[in-house]
């Protein structure tokens, strides 16, 4: 009963005018190709910079997909010199934010405190959070995969309601941007702990609805064993994200 999300994350990539080209062609490609839009969903992450060209084109030319922020501030407003608010992202008719990447945990010394914060503040602000979790290599051999995972998925949702709605990453550190995925198998062991740690944490109900993506080097070649997994609900893709012709495979995994 999840309807599987396939979630493209730009990263720094892309200006405003290259992030228009983008979606238009990728609209185009899955027109060509029927692609279902019911049966899947399809999110983009651009830069802030790109958040309103992207907005102005989805509106105009009714093209369904979702709009997603890569960070978000956990303060509401005021002398936060950079920051950007969730009411803002929200004006933009931005569904998801991006809260806990491994970048931002590790290049911006994100705790999970803060990650907690700023999934807060995206939820008040009406959006959902798209929480990150991964292990790094070093985890995973001290503590197996699971472990590091599911005790940053419980920080973050200290800090939510219990009825907030949120999509949680697993994004093995050692599998982003490395060529070097996760198998399906590790991905689906993972992903069931985190079920198993939900079903703990917020009950049945928010555990069988709640969408778990895959993310670390996803690629047409392998979403498909992904999203075969009972516990795999989608992939967030970085770098596959950024051609065309790509993403629009990744998308199309059921044919
Ligand atoms: P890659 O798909 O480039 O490995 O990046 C994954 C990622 O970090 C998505 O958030």
């Amino acid at each position: 009963q999840r309807t599987p999300l396939i979630a493209g994350n730009w990263k720094m990539n892309f200006d405003h005018l290259q992030a228009i080209a983008f979606v238009q062609k990728l609209s185009w490609s899955l027109k060509d190709a029927r692609h279902d839009y019911t049966d899947v969903e399809v999110a983009v992450f651009p830069p802030f910079t790109d958040l309103r060209s992207v907005q102005t084109l989805l509106s105009a030319d009714k093209i369904s997909l979702s709009l997603g922020a890569q960070d978000v501030s956990p303060h509401a407003s005021g002398a936060y010199t950079g920051d950007v608010s969730a009411d803002m992202l929200a004006k933009l008719d931005v569904g998801y934010v991006l809260v806990g990447h491994s970048e931002r945990r590790q290049g911006h010394g994100e705790d999970d405190a803060t990650v907690g914060a700023k999934a807060l503040a995206a939820h008040r602000a009406g959006m959902v959070p798209m929480i990150c979790v991964g292990e790094t290599a070093e985890d995973l051999e001290e503590h197996g995969a699971a472990a590091i995972p599911v005790a940053q998925l419980t920080a973050a949702l200290a800090e939510l309601p219990e009825d907030a709605e949120f999509v949680i990453a697993y994004e093995p550190v050692w599998a982003i941007g490395s060529g070097q995925a996760a198998t399906p198998e590790q991905a689906q062991e993972v992903a069931k702990a985190i079920r198993d740690a939900l079903r703990e944490l917020r009950g049945d109900e928010r555990a069988d609805a709640t969408r778990v993506l895959y993310g670390g080097s996803v690629a047409s070649q392998n979403v498909a064993g992904f999203l075969r997994q009972p516990d795999v609900d989608g992939a967030l893709v970085g770098g596959a994200s950024l051609k065309v012709d790509e993403f629009s495979r990744i998308i199309q995994f059921k044919k």
